[in-house]
């Protein structure tokens, strides 16, 4: 398990797993995941598409779809394991108040027959039990926060731009001012430009309100100037952890290390952009030991073994047996 730091801990994620039960057999989509999360930090998960990730957030969110479930595991939040809530205090408690969640793809994530303004105010009418009136008031300010002109709050999703649909997301995860936002893939499907404005716009977003983030994201360039830490997940499993500094300047899993060299360079010398060959395991038929060992060409016959986590340095964790002590 990758460490717990229970000093400043708002959220602690204790070796979940979420399978999927499928007619043709279970998928091991989130298989053993542990990480911890403190106060006003931005945590960054990243890994190809398919890995887990964005089952991870809805396991934290207590959102799996059918036919998955969290099969085991704790997650404690501010103190509490809130796997052990019932459905409705989970909903009346934890949901929106205190974990709040930007859903990937804007576009299909709002109701094209209500106004983004509607929307925003639902939130605020059921779980503060604002007038609508008030809501509205609250409304304006959070379009203004997420850097929209308020007017826009009696727009239709159509009407608005892609940019525009992503920050009426992030108003709305941010209505009931919780403590935690995961934002899951908030930039798919935008241009680079628009991207770049929707990170910064969370990066303002989290140093000014002082909350967390989960930032999850194929995409491993683009949490490099916002995170605190990241962890790389791979086939439903953590293989490293560690600050943004320790991943970016010193990856040490080979699969955070093909990651990092995939990623285009706009300075110093043109050389061939590195690719990771092979594609990621089949999570119902995962290989036995590391799951990253068909494609990995360090591999070794320990490698049928799971791999120990090993701490490389203080607080960088990486799941390797290149680092086991022989
Ligand atoms: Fe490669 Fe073995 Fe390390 Fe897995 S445990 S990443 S196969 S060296």
């Amino acid at each position: 398990m990758f460490p717990v730091l229970a000093s400043e801990a708002l959220l602690e994620v204790k070796d979940v797993k979420t399978y999927f039960y499928t007619t043709t057999g279970v998928v091991k989509a989130v298989d053993g995941v542990s990480f911890t999360l403190n106060k006003g930090e931005v945590l960054g998960i990243a890994g190809e598409s398919g890995c887990g990730k964005s089952t991870l957030a809805y396991s934290i969110i207590r959102l799996v779809p059918p036919p998955g479930k969290i099969v085991s595991g704790e997650i404690y939040f501010e103190g509490r394991n809130v796997l052990k809530l019932s459905d409705e205090s989970f909903r009346k408690e934890i949901r929106w108040k205190k974990i709040s969640m930007v859903f990937q793809g804007a576009m299909n994530a709002l109701n094209p027959v209500y106004t983004v303004g509607d929307q925003i105010a639902e939130v605020l009418i059921l779980h503060k039990g604002l007038t609508k009136k008030e809501a509205y008031n609250k409304v304006y300010e959070l379009l203004s926060l997420v850097g929209i002109d308020p007017k826009r709050a009696h727009s239709y999703p159509h009407e608005l731009s892609g940019g525009m649909k992503q920050r009426v997301m992030i108003a709305m995860a941010l209505a009931l001012n919780p403590p935690l936002v995961i934002a899951d893939e908030p930039t798919t499907a935008l241009d680079v430009v628009v991207q770049a404005q929707i990170m910064n716009l969370l990066k303002k977003l989290q140093k000014e309100l002082r909350m967390s983030i989960i930032l999850i994201t194929h995409d491993l360039s683009l949490i490099a100037e916002i995170a605190d830490k990241v962890a790389i997940l791979y086939a439903g499993k953590l293989v490293e952890y560690g600050t943004a500094k320790q991943i970016y300047y010193n990856p040490q899993h080979p699969y955070t290390k093909g990651l990092l060299a995939s990623i285009p360079r706009l300075k110093g010398e043109i050389t061939k952009l590195e690719w990771i060959p092979g594609v990621p395991p089949d999570l119902r038929f995962p290989p036995p030991g590391c799951r990253f060992e068909p494609r990995c060409k360090y591999r070794m016959p320990k490698c049928k073994e799971e791999p120990p986590i090993i701490e490389i340095e203080p607080g960088h964790y990486v799941a390797c047996w290149l680092y086991a002590k022989k």
